[in-house]
C-alpha cells in the first residue's frame, strides 16, 4: 500500500500495489508537468519504482490555479458546489449525486403513509415534460436508471414559447429513442390557455394548471400507465409549502406530498421524484449532460406569487444554507400532523364525471365545468366534441 499525500486541499490517498511514480500520477489523473513528487525527502522521477511501505508527497508547482474546490469523491477539480450538502463535485460525481437523490426519492419518499416506493421497474411511467430543465432531466435520469418511462407534452397554445418547447421535447425523445405523447389543448379540447383565460375570468395560470393536471391523468389512464411523474423540484415544493403555510391552506398541506396514491378508478398515482434537488442542481445537470432545454420562462407567469416565495426562500438559503431543504423535509417528516381527510375516514366519495368519466367528488369534474364555461363563451372554437378521446401523436 503506497500512501500518497496530496495538497490543495491537503488529503491522503492509499494506493494498492507496486507501481512507478508515472503510473501513480496516471491513476490519480495528475499531469506530471504540474507537480513535484517527493519520496523519503528526495525528489523522484516518473520511472522511480515505489515499494509497498513508501510514502510520497505530490506537491503542486503551478501557482494561482490551485486551491479551487475539488470533488468530494475523487478530488478532481469541481464544477459545481452545493453549500447545503457542504460539497462540490466533478461532472461525473455530480451526475451520481443527482441519481442518488432521485433514487432516494423514488425508493423512500417522505410522507408516504404506506412507505411505498413511488414506482418500480415493472411500472410504466408517464413523465410530463414541458421542455424545461426539470422535466427533461427527470426523463433523462429515469431512462438512464432503466425505468419504463414515456413522455407527455401538452401544447398549451402559448405562441412561440409553446412551439419551441414542443420541438425541444420531440428532439429529446428522438435522440433517446423514447416515446413522446403530444396533446394539443386547442385541437383536442377546443381552447388554449390564452383563449380559455380570455373567455373566463380565471387567470392564465389557473386555466393552465387545471388543464394540465387533467390531461396528465387522462392520458395516463387511457394508455394504461401506472404513474405520472412531474418535474417539481425542491424550490417548487418549498415555495408551494410557504404559500400554503402563509394562508394556512390545511387541505392543500394535507395533499402536498412527493407521492399521491390514486384514489378510486381512473386515477393514476402522481409522483415528484425531483423533490430533493434544487432548481440550480437541475440546471447544472442539464448543462453537464448536454440536454438542450427551454431557458426562457413562460411569458404568462409574471405576477405569479410562486416566484415571490422562491425569492424569499433564496434569501433565507443564502444566509443559512440548507434552510429550504429543512423547511420542506421537516414538513414532510411530520406530515401526519396535517390531518388528511382520507385517513380520518371522512374522505369525500370520489365518483366518475358524468361527462368524461374521470374522477370527481361532484357530478361534473372541475375540468369539464371549466371547459363548458370556456366553450360557451367561445362559440367559434367549440368544434371539439364534449367527451373527446385523445388523438395523441407519438413516436
Ligand atoms: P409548472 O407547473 O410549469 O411549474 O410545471 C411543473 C411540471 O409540470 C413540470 O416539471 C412538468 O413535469 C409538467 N409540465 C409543465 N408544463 C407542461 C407541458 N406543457 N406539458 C407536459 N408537462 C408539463
Ligand atoms: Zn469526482
Ligand atoms: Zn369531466
Amino acid at each position: 500500500m503506497v500512501r500518497v499525500r496530496l495538497r490543495n486541499p491537503d488529503r491522503v490517498e492509499q494506493l494498492e500495489g507496486a507501481l512507478t511514480v508515472g503510473e501513480l500520477l496516471d491513476r490519480l489523473d495528475i499531469n506530471p508537468a504540474t507537480v513535484l513528487v517527493i519520496c523519503a525527502g528526495s525528489l523522484v522521477t516518473a520511472d522511480h519504482q515505489l515499494g509497498d511501505a513508501d510514502e510520497v508527497e505530490i506537491r503542486p508547482v503551478i501557482s494561482g490555479g490551485a486551491g479551487g474546490p475539488t470533488c468530494v469523491v475523487c478530488r478532481r477539480a469541481a464544477v459545481i458546489e452545493e453549500p447545503r450538502h457542504r460539497a462540490a463535485w466533478c461532472p461525473t460525481h455530480f451526475v451520481d449525486h443527482v441519481h442518488n437523490q432521485i433514487r432516494k426519492a423514488i425508493d423512500h419518499p417522505q410522507a408516504s403513509p404506506s412507505r411505498e416506493r413511488m414506482f418500480s421497474y415493472a411500472d410504466r411511467i408517464l413523465v410530463a415534460v414541458s421542455g424545461g430543465k426539470d422535466s427533461l432531466a427527470l426523463w433523462d435520469v429515469l431512462l438512464d436508471l432503466g425505468y419504463r418511462a414515456d413522455g407527455l407534452y401538452i401544447g398549451l397554445g402559448i405562441g412561440g414559447y409553446s412551439r419551441r418547447s414542443q420541438q425541444i421535447c420531440e428532439d429529446f425523445a428522438a435522440a433517446r429513442g423514447a416515446r413522446l405523447h403530444v396533446v394539443d389543448l386547442a385541437e383536442t379540447y377546443g381552447y388554449s390557455t390564452v383563449t380559455g383565460s380570455q373567455a373566463t375570468t380565471r387567470s392564465t395560470c389557473g386555466v393552465c394548471g387545471l388543464s394540465k393536471r387533467y390531461v396528465f391523468n387522462r392520458v395516463a389512464v387511457e394508455h394504461g400507465y401506472d404513474a405520472v411523474a412531474t418535474g417539481h423540484n425542491l424550490d417548487d415544493e418549498a415555495a408551494t409549502l410557504l404559500g400554503n403555510v402563509l394562508r394556512w391552506h390545511d387541505d392543500f398541506l394535507a395533499r402536498q406530498r412527493p407521492v399521491l396514491p390514486a384514489m378510486g378508478t381512473n386515477q393514476v398515482r402522481k409522483c415528484k421524484p425531483l423533490y430533493r434537488l434544487s432548481e440550480r442542481e437541475m440546471a447544472a445537470y442539464c448543462v453537464i449532460r448536454g440536454i438542450d432545454y427551454v431557458v426562457e420562462e413562460c411569458p404568462l407567469v409574471d405576477g405569479n406569487t410562486g416566484h415571490e416565495h422562491k425569492n424569499i426562500l433564496n434569501a433565507l438559503e443564502r444566509a443559512a444554507p440548507g434552510a429550504k431543504a429543512q423547511f420542506l423535509f421537516g414538513f414532510l417528516d411530520r406530515h401526519d400532523r396535517f390531518g388528511e381527510a382520507d385517513r380520518d375516514g371522512d374522505a369525500p366519495v370520489v365518483g366518475a364525471c358524468t361527462r368524461c368519466a374521470m374522477p370527481t367528488v361532484g357530478e361534473v369534474c372541475a375540468f369539464c365545468r371549466q371547459r363548458e364555461r370556456i366553450l360557451a363563451a367561445l362559440p367559434v372554437l367549440s368544434g371539439a366534441t364534449a367527451a373527446p378521446t385523445h388523438p395523441t401523436t407519438g413516436s
